[in-house]
C-alpha cells in the first residue's frame, strides 16, 4: 500500500496532504512547526491571486485550475480565503511586464481590461497613473489569506484520514530500493515514498539532494503596512490588489485588517543564510525607500509604515519553482516569491507524482533536472 510522508506542512506540503488524503493515500505531513505558522513564506496575512501572469503564459491553465481548488478548499472549510476583488497591472504602456501580462492574457484568452486616464482615475482611484502609464484590469485576480488557507487545507486533510505530526522536525530522509525511512525528532519512520516541500529551509535543511540545494538561495521579503487618509479607499471588500511596474515597482494590498495597506516593495530581495537568520529589524534606508515609493505614487496613504515584519522564501536562479520525482520522493520547493496562487494545483501535481509518477499537467519548466546555476 502506497504511503507518504510529507515533510513540510506549509503552503505546499499542506495542500499536497490534503490532495493524497482525498485521493485515499495514507500520507503523515511533519512539520518543524504547526500549519499557519508565520515564520516561513506563508505569513503576513495576505498573497496576490492573479491569472494573467507576468512569469509567463505556461502557468495560466496551472491557475486556472488553482483558482477552481481554492473555491473547493472555501467549500470544504467553510471558509473565506479567496477574495476575488480584481487586480491591476500599473506602469508604462510599454514596460516588458506590462507587455508580459498582456501576452499571457491573449495567449489564453483572459478578460483583462486595458484603463488609462480619466476611466482609470475613476475605477481605480486609489492607483493614480503618471503620463504615458496604462493600468492592465485582471478580473479573475484577488487576494488570498494565507495563514487560514494553510490552516484550512490541513484541517481538510486530517478530516480525509491523514495525520499532522506538528512540532516534529525532520532531520535526514534515507531512501533505498523499497521506500522511504524519516529520521524525524520523534524517531523513524517508515513510508513508501516522501515528499519534500521544506520551503525556505530548501536551501539549507539538507534534506535536498545536491546539486540542486546548492543552486538555491533563502532570500528576505519585507512587508509594509502604511495607514489610509480616507477610510472610503483602500477598501478589503472592492480595491483591487495592484502590481505597480518600473520605477518605483511594488505590490499594494487593501486595507485587509481595517487599518494598514500592505506594501512589499520589489527591489532585489536579500540573500539570508537561512530562515533561522531573518532579522526582525529592518533598515531604516529600506523604510525611507519605500515611504518614498508610497510618497510618489500613492497619495491616498499617510506618510509612515505603522507596521513592518519580514518574511522569507526560497528561490532558484531562473525564479521557476521546483517540482517533480526524485526517485521516491517528490522534490516541491523553492517557489521564488509567488507559489502562494499555485499551492494547491502544485498539491494535486504532488499527487499524481506520487501515486502515478507523472502527471498531465504542463509542468516542464519546473523540472528539478533542468539546469539551474547560481550567478556568481
Ligand atoms: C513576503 C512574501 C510575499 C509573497 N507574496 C506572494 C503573493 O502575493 N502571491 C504568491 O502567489 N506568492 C507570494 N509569495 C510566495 C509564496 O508565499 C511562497 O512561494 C509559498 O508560500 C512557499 O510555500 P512553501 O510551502 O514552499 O513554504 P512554507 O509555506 O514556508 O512551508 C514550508 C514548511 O516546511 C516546514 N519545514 C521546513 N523544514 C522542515 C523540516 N526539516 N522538518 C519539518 N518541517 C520543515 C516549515 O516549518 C514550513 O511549515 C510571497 C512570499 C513572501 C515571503
Amino acid at each position: 500500500m502506497t504511503s507518504v510522508a510529507v515533510v513540510g506542512t506549509g503552503t505546499v506540503g499542506s495542500m499536497a496532504l490534503w490532495r493524497l488524503a482525498e485521493r485515499g493515500i495514507h500520507a503523515v505531513g511533519f512539520d518543524a512547526y504547526a500549519p499557519g505558522h508565520d515564520r516561513g513564506a506563508a505569513g503576513g496575512e495576505s498573497r496576490i491571486f492573479r491569472t494573467a501572469y507576468k512569469e509567463g503564459p505556461r502557468y495560466v491553465p496551472l491557475l486556472r485550475e488553482a483558482r477552481g481548488l481554492w473555491a473547493e478548499l472555501e467549500r470544504t472549510s467553510g471558509r473565506r480565503l479567496l477574495a476575488p476583488v480584481g487586480g491591476v497591472t500599473a506602469g508604462p504602456r510599454e514596460h516588458p511586464k506590462v507587455r508580459a501580462v498582456l501576452d499571457a492574457a491573449r495567449a489564453h484568452d483572459l478578460p483583462v481590461e486595458v484603463l488609462k486616464g480619466e476611466q482609470a482615475r475613476r475605477r481605480v482611484p486609489e492607483h493614480p497613473l503618471r503620463d504615458g502609464e496604462i493600468m492592465v484590469v485582471d478580473h479573475d485576480a484577488g487576494f488570498l489569506r494565507p495563514e487560514p488557507a494553510v490552516g484550512a487545507a490541513a484541517t481538510a486533510a486530517e478530516r480525509a484520514g491523514a495525520r499532522v505530526a506538528r512540532y516534529t522536525p525532520v532531520r535526514e530522509l534515507r531512501e533505498d530500493a523499497d521506500g522511504v525511512t524519516v529520521l524525524a525528532e520523534d524517531g523513524e519512520h517508515r513510508f513508501t515514498h516522501a515528499v519534500l516541500a521544506p520551503g525556505p529551509w530548501a536551501a539549507t535543511s539538507g534534506l535536498l539532494p545536491e546539486p540542486l540545494a546548492r543552486a538555491l538561495t533563502t532570500r528576505a521579503i519585507t512587508s509594509t503596512w502604511f495607514p489610509r487618509r480616507d477610510e472610503s479607499l483602500f477598501d478589503p471588500g472592492r480595491c483591487p490588489v495592484a502590481i505597480r511596474v518600473g520605477e518605483p515597482a511594488y505590490s499594494c494590498f487593501p486595507a485587509v485588517d481595517g487599518a494598514g495597506v500592505k506594501i512589499n516593495l520589489h527591489v532585489p530581495w536579500e540573500e539570508i543564510a537561512s530562515p533561522a537568520a531573518l532579522a526582525r529589524s529592518v533598515p531604516v534606508a529600506y523604510v525611507r525607500q519605500v515611504a518614498r515609493a508610497v510618497a510618489g505614487t500613492l497619495p491616498g496613504l499617510g506618510p509612515d509604515p505603522v507596521r513592518v515584519a519580514t518574511y522569507c522564501d526560497a528561490f532558484t536562479p531562473d525564479g521557476h519553482g521546483l517540482l517533480g520525482r526524485h526517485g521516491r520522493t517528490v522534490l516541491a520547493a523553492a517557489f521564488s516569491g509567488h507559489g502562494f496562487k499555485l499551492a494547491p494545483v502544485l498539491g494535486d501535481i504532488v499527487a499524481d507524482l506520487v501515486e502515478n509518477g507523472a502527471t498531465a499537467r504542463d509542468i516542464g519548466h519546473l523540472a528539478p533536472n533542468r539546469t539551474l546555476r547560481r550567478s556568481p
